[in-house]
């Protein structure tokens, strides 16, 4: 089988500020990327629009009526302090929520073993009813409530490895005991939740806290010692990965050590879990990521991992 790579041009008319870091060209070095010969393989695939039956799954039909209205017919106009949306940015989201549905679809379907969606604006800090940190919709929480309710399985995990914690996600998976989700993230750095003692409603939630300059080999011993146990007793049908690779060390807006090599790491380690837990679903979506050199090279590692677990 192959690994399904999502992504739509529309995403690159989410337009966003002079100096914003999350900018149309993450994409664009991405996809220059993953054109080389090594990902000819990758089964190239557009991202559907998302409906508003997909979104709804996790935010209220008056919120998702709220970011399509607030987009202006030219301009930006400004959601919270870092969080702007242009004329296209309801599209550029909602691609990412079609994206992920799709991208679940192919590996329920077996037309692909694992899936990598590229698309922007991010979406693990976008609330039930509240965008912020670049984010919309929560895609991930999306992709995962949408696997239940929409494709049958009873249980699944999300692992969101972003530099900043994925306070999105956790909002709209807490009551969910369905579902397991697990953030490490940097510790103090915006937006301030993710601490240890955050648990969720059903205890389906770990935290995972690290201090400035924790190095990739610390987050791997951590992530051994607490949530790969808690997640194989989960017992999850499908994993979710919220990818974003802000904790490289070189990000401007963070201070982890990560390496591009770190990050194959987790993902092997993250993909020889599903291989041994959940049949090999693995569906993960692009979160952060601001260094353009080492988002490109952070995501060809990541992406070639899930294509290695594909054959
Ligand atoms: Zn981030």
């Amino acid at each position: 089988m192959t690994t399904a790579f999502f992504t739509h041009a529309d995403c690159m008319d989410h337009i966003t500020p002079a100096g914003h870091p999350e900018q149309v060209a993450r994409l664009q070095v991405i996809n220059e990327r993953l054109s080389q010969d090594q990902f000819a393989t990758l089964s190239h695939q557009t991202a559907p629009m998302g409906t508003v039956e997909q979104a709804t799954l996790t935010h209220p039909a008056d919120y998702v009526a709220k970011i399509q209205a607030a987009c202006p017919a030219q301009g930006h106009v400004t959601l919270d302090g870092d969080t702007h949306v242009c004329k296209d940015s309801y599209t550029a989201a909602m691609r990412g929520v079609g994206g992920i549905c799709a991208a679940v679809d192919m590996v329920m379907d077996g037309t692909a073993k694992n899936a990598f969606c590229a698309t922007r604006p991010p979406g693990h800090h976008a609330e039930t009813q509240t965008p912020m940190g670049f984010c919309l919709f929560g895609t991930v929480a999306i992709g995962a409530k949408y696997a239940m309710e929409m494709r049958g399985l009873s249980r699944v995990a999300i692992v969101d490895f972003d530099v900043h914690h994925g306070n999105g996600t956790q909002d709209l998976v807490w009551n969910d005991p369905r579902i397991m989700f697990a953030s490490s993230q940097q510790m103090p750095l915006w937006p301030g939740t993710g601490e240890a003692s955050e648990t969720g409603a059903h205890d389906n939630v770990i935290n995972l806290p690290l201090k400035p300059y924790t190095n990739g080999v610390e987050l791997m011993t951590a992530y051994s010692r607490d949530i790969f146990p808690r997640l194989a007793a989960h017992k999850p049908e499908m994993l979710f990965i919220s990818a974003g690779f802000d904790a490289h060390e070189n990000d401007p807006l963070a201070n982890l050590n990560f390496s591009t090599d770190d990050f194959r790491q987790i993902t092997q380690m993250l993909c020889e879990f599903a291989e041994f837990n959940c049949r090999g679903r693995v569906v993960s979506t692009l979160e952060g990521g601001y260094d353009l050199p080492s988002l490109a090279d952070s995501v060809a590692a990541h992406v070639k991992v899930l294509m290695e677990h594909a054959q």
